[in-house]
């Protein structure tokens, strides 16, 4: 039987909602897009943001920021990470996260992720033994969450900062708590590919106040601290007023206005991500060839993109299988690939990291593919992209294992 190629784009994102369109009209209309320019009594689109931010996550402070690598940079400096210091990060993430580290001058060490895309704890704790880190940027790639309960007990033992890279689970929870909210700080991302599109953008949340404080002068607020939706007191920015660097990384009215509305409505996005997700997955449990990281009952996530591995394909192997999908419209990413393609989250790709050694990553990422379930996909599409995947896993000529 012939099968049938998929036609629609993996990188089409549903429109901005008429209401959040409709809210960004307004602020142009007005001409005040700085979130410090304000009418007499105003609340910016910025400000409001913030606060519903916060509140949605559970959180005391929030920050809206340029980017989630802003959010990033930023919560490092915060913290007191600097030149000399030494930051764990996952051996499989994407670029900007070890790029944050090297821009605030510390060194990333890279620890060893496990066969269901998770950082390995066991690795972790081995390494904080060796290395002292001062932080742990743990990043949560591909909506992946580890056990959070002991990452939090281990980053506390060890007197090291935990700063969550949530750009892959904005909405997730553990255990009912939602990921961002286990450390220090949580940072998340509003770019297009991500849970909530503001085409660039990020967030960031915490519970500290003089972590908060510093993070919002880092932002670039100027001494208009007080003009944040979700700030701490005046007397936590006291004694860094002027002592924190602007680093200039604030979020305009305009995107602020279009992420608000798609806030209010980001569960109900999860639930079509998490339908999509099952239907791609019911297809692909066809193909025995195919392992589907398992996905424990503590964690709630959000199904905005699936992976799985074929344990021990051949890159020769890997290649015609890419290639197969991608003539039927798939477009699978591969993460064993030797040159970075598109969005690089290969640690060998990141040259300003010192290398490293991560045999147990590289092993599973030589048999790890990847693909994005953006919203515009209907659950039918997401059957037919999976069976596609499933008889492509089919024709896979086992290796020889002598
Ligand atoms: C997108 C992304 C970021 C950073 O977000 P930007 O807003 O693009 O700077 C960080 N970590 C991961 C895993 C991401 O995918």
């Amino acid at each position: 039987m012939a099968i049938r190629p998929f036609t629609r784009s993996f990188t089409q994102q549903e429109p901005i909602p008429e209401d959040a369109i409709a809210a960004a009209v307004e602020v142009m209309q007005t001409g005040r897009l700085h979130r410090y320019n304000t009418a007499p009594g105003e609340e910016s689109q910025a400000a409001a943001l913030e606060r519903e931010v916060a509140a949605w996550q559970g959180s005391r402070f929030a920050l809206a920021c340029a980017s989630g690598g802003a959010a990033l940079r930023i919560a490092l400096r915060a913290a007191g990470i600097g030149l000399g210091d030494t930051v764990l990060t996952n051996g499989f993430t994407l670029a900007p996260v070890p790029g944050a580290i090297v821009a605030v001058g510390a060194r990333p060490v890279l620890v060893e992720i496990d066969e269901n895309l998770c950082l390995d704890l066991d690795d972790l704790e081995a390494r904080i033994a060796r290395h002292r880190p001062a932080a742990v940027m743990a990043s949560h790639m591909r909506g992946h969450l580890c056990d959070m309960d002991r990452l939090a007990a281990i980053c506390a033992a060890a007197g090291a900062a935990l700063i969550e890279d949530c750009a892959h689970t904005q909405g997730a929870r553990w255990r009912g708590r939602r990921s961002g909210s286990f450390g220090l700080a949580g940072a998340f991302s509003t770019q297009t590919y991500k849970h909530l599109n503001s085409g660039e953008g990020g967030i960031l949340v915490s519970d500290d106040p003089d972590f908060m404080a510093r993070a919002i002068l880092l932002s670039g607020s100027y001494m208009l601290y007080a003009r944040h939706g979700a700030a701490p007191e005046e007397s936590h920015f006291q004694a860094a007023l002027l002592d924190v660097p602007n680093q200039s990384a604030r979020m305009d009215n305009l995107r602020a206005a279009l992420l608000r509305p798609q806030l209010a409505r980001i569960d109900d996005a999860v639930r079509r991500w998490n339908a999509r997700y099952d239907a791609v997955a019911r297809s692909l449990a066809r193909a025995p060839q195919l392992v589907l990281p398992h996905r424990p009952p503590e964690e709630g996530f959000v199904g905005s993109s699936i992976q799985f591995r074929i344990p021990g394909i051949s890159t020769e192997a890997a290649r015609h299988f890419v290639a197969d999908a991608a003539d039927l419209g798939v477009e699978l990413k591969w993460f064993g690939a030797d040159e970075p393609v598109g969005f690089t989250s290969a640690h060998h790709s990141w040259r300003y990291v010192e290398p490293q050694a991560l045999p147990r990553t590289d092993a599973i990422l030589a048999g790890l593919f990847d693909m994005r379930l953006p919203l515009t996909f209907t659950l039918e599409d997401c059957t037919q992209i999976g069976e596609i995947i499933a008889a492509g896993a089919a024709h896979l000529v086992p290796e020889a294992h002598p």
